[in-house]
C-alpha cells in the first residue's frame, strides 16, 4: 500500500502507491473484510514506539476510507525481532512474518475462513505466511525486494505464490476471478 521509501517512522514519510485507491474502491464492491498484517522491526529497533505505529496505521486507514469509501477493518503489526536492540521486544515471536500468527489471530478475531481468503504482498514472507494460514496468496512483484530473505527457520523456500502481478488493481482482478 505505501511506497517502500525505507523505514517508515513519521506520518509525513507516508507515501500511498498509485493504484492503491482505484484498488480499494474496487475492493469495496466485493465483500471481503480487509486486514493488514505487518512486520515493524523499527519498534524492536527503538526507533518509534508502539503508539507511533498505531497512529500511522490509523492514519492510513482514514486516508484510505476518505479516498475510497473502503473500510480496513483492522492493522496488526508484529513488533519484535530476534535481535532486537530493545530487550522487551527481542524475541523469536509467532507474528513475525513470514509465520502465520497475525494471519490466524485476525481469522479469529473476525471469523474468517481462511481457505476462502487470499493474501496479497510485495515480499516471500507474505506469500509464506499466507500459505501456512492456509489463505490462497498473491505476489506482488514490484522488483524491489527480491534479494534472498534473511535467514529464518520459518522461510520455505519452497512455497511459491499462487498468482503474481505487479500492482494491487491486478491483484484485485485476480480475486475476481479466482474466488469462488
Ligand atoms: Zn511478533
Amino acid at each position: 500500500m505505501i511506497k517502500d521509501n525505507g523505514h517508515l517512522t513519521q506520518i509525513e514519510d507516508i507515501e500511498f502507491a498509485v493504484d492503491v485507491f482505484p484498488a480499494f474502491r474496487l475492493f469495496k464492491s466485493m465483500d471481503f473484510k480487509l486486514i493488514v498484517v505487518t512486520n515493524q522491526a523499527v519498534v524492536a529497533r527503538g526507533m518509534i514506539d508502539e503508539a507511533g505505529v498505531s497512529e500511522i496505521n490509523q492514519y492510513i486507514l482514514d486516508e484510505v476510507y476518505k479516498n475510497t469509501g473502503c473500510k480496513i477493518e483492522k492493522f496488526y503489526f508484529c513488533p519484535h525481532h530476534p535481535n532486537a536492540n530493545i530487550e522487551e521486544y527481542r524475541e523469536n515471536c509467532e507474528c513475525r512474518k513470514p509465520k502465520p500468527g497475525m494471519l490466524m489471530q485476525a481469522a479469529r478475531e473476525f471469523g474468517i475462513d481462511l481457505s476462502q481468503s487470499y493474501m496479497i504482498g510485495d515480499r516471500l514472507s507474505d506469500v509464506i505466511a499466507g500459505a501456512k494460514a492456509g489463505c490462497r496468496t498473491i505476489l506482488l512483484a514490484t522488483g524491489k525486494h527480491e534479494d534472498a530473505p534473511i535467514e529464518s527457520d520459518a522461510f520455505d523456500l519452497e512455497i511459491k505464490p499462487d498468482f503474481t502481478c505487479s500492482n494491487l488493481t491486478e491483484a484485485v482482478e485476480i480475486i475476481n476471478k479466482t474466488r469462488s
